[in-house]
This record gives C-alpha cells, structure tokens and sequence, in this order.
C-alpha cells in the first residue's frame, strides 16, 4: 500500500489515500485477467471432473480457475498440462476448508496452500475462522471467508474480528447463499460496508462456488459464470494474481464489465463497456454505505474530498448484473 499526497500548496486540504491501484502503474504494463476462486469437482461434492471443469471455464472466456473441492486439495498438473497456456490460461490449486462452529457451516477457501489444510475447528465462530486462516496461511496459502450467509452462520461482527484476511465473498452464485440477506439479517453488501466502515479494509469477491455442470440454466443449482473476478497483473501466475487480489487489484461482477478503472490521488475514474440493451447508474460508495454520488450513463469521475473514510463504485446494470470495485481508503490529514 502506497500513500500519495494531493494538493500540498498553502492553505489547500491535504488528502491522504491509501492507494492500491497506480503505485507501480508507470512502471509496469499490466492486463485483466478474468478469474473464477471457488469451484468443486468430483473430488468433493461437485458433478464433473476437474478436466471438465476447466474446460468449461477456457471455453467460456475465463484466464484462470481456482479448484476449491471440500477438504481437498485436487491436482491441478494434469488438468495445466491439458488445459493450461502461457498468458491464456491457468489453473490454480486450492482447496475450501470446510469447518463448523456446532451446526454453524464457516467454510473459508485456501487459494494456492501448498498442501492439504484440515478444518482446525475452535471455541466460536470467529475463531473457527481466524484458526484456519492462520492454518492456510501457514500453508503459505491466501485465504478468502466465503457465503457468510450460508445458512446465516456468520456476521459482519465475526468477520471484523478476523485478523491476516484481506478477501470476502460478496456473492456467491449458489442459490442458497442469501447474498442479498433478509429476515432482518444484512445482505453481503451491507455487512461489507459495516465492515468498512469500522476500518477494517476487505476486499469484495464475486465467485460461483460451482458445483454442478450437467444441469445447465437451471437456477436452482450450483452452476457456473454467475460471479467472477477480474484481476490486474503483470502476468498470468498464481502469486501474480492473488498478490494483486490482495492489494485490491481487481473488480468483481456478475455481468458488467469495465473498460477502465483508475485510482489516483484525486480520484477515481470508471468506464463500462457496455451491452446494447442495458442502461447503468454507476454509484461511489462511502462511509456507513452511504452513497456518495450517482452517474446515469457508461463512465464517471469521483473527486476526493477527504471526509469519506473510504470509497469505492459499483454499477447497476437494468437486467440486475452489477460489478463492485474495491474500496480505497481516503483520509484527511
Ligand atoms: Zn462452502
Ligand atoms: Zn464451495
């Protein structure tokens, strides 16, 4: 995380922004790389191998896949072998620990562990969570919490007191994940921004928690290319690209795409490439959730002024697909 410092002259507010997406912008040329981190095969409770799968995945326009079975960490030689290309394409190893905390699921994905990490278990629900996220990082793994509304198990209070993990599923394509909450329970956005606003930074995932590829447009199933991200990196690896994820360089989406998205110490530009049928309100998000600005149309410009703790966009799409940025934390000093 780099800071930068804006508008220094006599007399002028000094904005301070934790800025995650241009230090090293100049130095480097960098590329999008479209991604999915939370699939299953055979090898847990998925209904496909892990050779179909991936196919699935490069043929519908995907750059990398994470496999994540059930307490499981799949091979993914054989499917990179088959599958894999420089720059085109890549498979990621992964596994989701899937632990409880009594009838309470906390399953968290550990993306890259070098090598297979049993659920650890624990005295609450957070710390079932910090115990694996430490046992992942110990595998030298990245952790990221996924569905907390599964089943209800997990609250933005939990998730606040989780320490070394910088990565939350805001959607999750299986259907019985209650992304959007209710009940009186929070959806996934606005626990995010509880979570924000606290001043505990994490970075917001879209992924499919694929199960099953035999049934294909049925809603009710676990399917695949609901939720995805796309990741800036100077290259298609795996420490390329989850280092970029968890310095927040990426968007997640369920069916916007950007054309541009840059930080600077000003603000933050956005482009969409858009569909023809669709209209889009893009909106900058604030502290408490609250929304800062609102643009009708395919870009928009945010300006800092100091006061929002943190900001981040998403885009509306008029059919529900949306795309959420990541925030950025803005301070005056
Ligand atoms: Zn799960
Ligand atoms: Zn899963």
């Amino acid at each position: 995380m780099v800071r930068l410092r804006a508008g220094l002259g006599a007399g002028a507010l000094a904005i301070f922004v934790a800025l995650l997406a241009t230090s090293n912008a100049a130095q480097t040329p960098r590329k999008w790389y479209k991604g999915n981190t939370h699939t299953h095969t055979v090898n847990s409770d998925g209904d496909s191998t892990p050779d179909a799968v991936v196919r699935w995945y490069r043929e519908h326009g995907y750059q990398f896949l994470v496999l994540t079975d059930h307490n499981y960490l799949t091979s993914v030689a054989g499917v990179n072998a088959l599958h894999g290309a420089d720059d085109k394409f890549l498979v990621i190893k992964g596994e989701e620990v899937t632990d409880r905390f009594g009838d309470q699921p906390v399953h968290i994905n550990g993306l890259d562990v070098s090598e297979q990490v049993s659920p650890q278990g624990g005295a609450s629900v957070t710390e079932v969570m910090q115990r694996n996220v430490d046992a992942i990082r110990k595998a030298s793994g990245v952790p990221h919490i996924n569905h907390p509304n599964f089943r209800w198990a997990v609250t933005a209070d939990d998730l606040k007191r989780v320490r070394n993990n910088k990565l939350l599923e805001i959607y999750n394509g299986h259907p019985q994940t209650n992304n959007v909450g209710g009940g009186g329970v929070p959806g996934m956005e606005e626990a995010w921004d509880a979570i924000l606003t606290s001043g505990v930074l994490l970075y917001g995932l879209a992924v499919d928690d694929a199960h099953t590829f035999k049934d294909p447009g049925n809603p009710a199933v676990a399917g695949p290319g609901r939720g995805w991200v796309v990741v800036r990196s100077e290259r298609l690896a795996p420490r390329a690209i989850l280092d970029a994820m968890e310095r927040g360089e990426f968007y997640s989406s369920t069916g916007v795409e950007l054309a541009e998205y840059d930080v600077t110490a000003e603000g933050i530009r956005l482009a969409i490439r858009p569909t023809a049928f669709s209209k889009y309100r893009i909106q900058f998000v604030g502290n408490g959730g609250r929304v800062l600005s609102e643009a009708i149309g395919t870009s928009a410009v945010y300006t800092f002024t100091g006061d929002e703790g943190y900001v981040r966009a998403r885009v509306l799409e008029s059919n529900g697909a949306m795309a959420w940025a990541q925030p950025v934390t803005v301070a005056r000093r």
